[in-house]
């Protein structure tokens, strides 16, 4: 039996899915200005992003061709891998059958490439020479490098003080990509240098990051800004993902029953869940999806559904999305890249409609998985998938106790070579557990704007 499923280059999808179209009557929202509670036009984005990405963001074509020079950086590690985890449905003594798309293959080590590499194409035609941008745990930070050099662009990566310190590594992955990366807050822009006065010492934060990054772009013309996950063009971005996974999971002749994946943004998971998503909602496959997130970032199991702000110093359009509140600081927990206090509107709109689910996991058992399944499969899983990882363990431990052969996907978004000081942790004993940060989300709840 093949364990990889693997597709040669010219099956790589020519065009990415966008999912608008499909969406249930009435469940998407149009972000609003919260001064004026109108829909924002895209001209609202136009400082910030180049136009052929903003007509993206409010595309209702069914498909968007790739351009060939996006093609031809993705066949540098595309089309990837689809792995049937034989060894751990051995280890669990499962009947499920268990898959996985491994996105850990790209030179920055996760699915985040799929959507800096466009991102950084579309700015360059549009006479862009600058890229600038946040990182937390720098899995970001690195995707924008790689995808500027490829385009001869330069790129401003404000990196999270406490980061830029714990994740040396990531830094000079950056930096070998030719990006100048700066420890934030900065002195370099008045939001940064707004927190330094009031904390000269602060370690920063995601928040302040997005600040300085986007009034970097703002205020020179020849700059422009871009965003990791959560917007409609990143989701489709990464619909290369899924695309090519319904093609292999019918050369190796299943379907899945459940379709699995991680949410920080809601990005890898949307890559991978909408081409799978358009059956269920055409009527054809009763597909089940279940998204997994951090019990001390809860963002779609206990937040609100409802306008807030993108990010920190409430700057942006207000989106309809499941917050937890946009000032809400999460606790510093491993899985760095799913610390943000909202969700995707598309992700979140289908959550709403009934056609996903959540489920929200501890700090320890989500390493408990990824010892399991680096023990069967070898691969070291970043903090991030190992919620996936978790997920699709529980439902193949249900599937032996109903004797259920179900066929179940997720998707293994990076692998975890910079987080070993975290596996130190786990194995060490020194790993902890967040106690739910219900006063915390209380406060940041109470925030929200009243909107609608
Ligand atoms: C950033 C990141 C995530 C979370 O982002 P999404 O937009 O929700 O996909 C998940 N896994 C890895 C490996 C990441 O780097």
């Amino acid at each position: 039996m093949a364990v990889k499923t693997l597709l040669s280059e010219d099956q790589m999808p020519k065009q990415w899915y966008n999912i608008a179209p499909d969406m249930p009557e009435g469940s998407l929202k149009p972000p609003l200005n919260p001064a004026t509670g109108e829909p924002v036009g895209p001209d609202a984005l136009a400082p910030l992003f180049p136009m052929s990405i903003i007509m993206q963001e409010v595309s209702t074509e069914r498909y968007i061709d790739i351009p060939e020079e996006v093609q031809e950086i993705y066949k540098l590690w595309r089309p990837t891998p689809l792995i049937r985890a034989m060894r751990l449905e051995k280890a669990l003594d499962t009947p499920a059958k268990i898959y996985f798309k491994y996105e850990g293959v790209s030179p920055a080590g996760s699915h985040k490439p799929n959507t800096a590499v466009p991102q950084a194409y579309y700015n360059k035609e549009a006479g862009i020479k600058r890229i600038a941008t946040e990182t937390g745990a720098g899995q970001w930070g690195c995707s924008m490098a790689l995808a500027t050099q490829m385009f001869g662009m330069e790129c401003t990566v404000y990196m999270v003080r406490i980061s830029y310190g714990q994740k040396p590594y990531r830094r000079s992955m950056m930096q070998v990509w030719g990006a100048e990366v700066f420890a934030s807050p900065t002195d370099r822009t008045n939001s940064g240098r707004a927190i330094l006065e009031g904390d000269a010492d602060s370690l920063g934060s995601l928040g302040i990051a997005i600040s300085e990054a986007s009034e970097d772009a703002a205020t020179h013309d020849d700059c422009n800004y871009a965003l990791g996950s959560v917007l409609n063009h990143v989701l489709l971005h990464q619909t290369v993902v899924g695309q090519e996974c319904k093609q292999q999971m019918e050369i190796a002749g299943v379907y899945p029953d459940i379709v699995i994946g991680c949410i920080g943004g809601g990005s890898n998971y949307a890559g991978l869940a909408f081409p799978f998503m358009k059956d269920r909602l055409e009527g054809k496959k009763n597909v089940e999806f279940l998204a997994a997130e951090p019990s001390s970032c809860p963002t779609v199991t206990k937040g609100a559904y409802t306008y807030d702000f993108g990010d920190a110093l409430a700057s942006t359009p207000l989106f309809m999305m499941h917050t937890l509140g946009h000032d809400f600081i999460p606790p510093g927990i491993h899985a760095g890249g799913l610390r943000y206090h909202a969700m995707a509107p598309l992700i979140s709109a289908l959550v709403d409609a009934g056609h996903m689910s959540a489920v929200a996991y501890g700090q320890t058992e989500i390493f408990d998985a990824a010892i399991t399944f680096a023990r069967a499969e070898a691969i070291i899983p970043a903090p991030e998938s190992s919620h996936a990882i978790k997920a699709a363990i529980d439902k193949a431990l249900a599937c032996k106790e109903s004797g259920e052969e179900k066929v179940i996907l997720f998707n293994l978004s990076g692998h975890g070579h910079f987080d070993m000081s975290a596996y130190d942790a786990y194995l060490s004993g020194k790993l902890t557990d967040y106690a739910y940060p219900e006063e915390k989300i209380r406060e940041s709840m109470a925030k929200i704007p009243k909107m609608g």
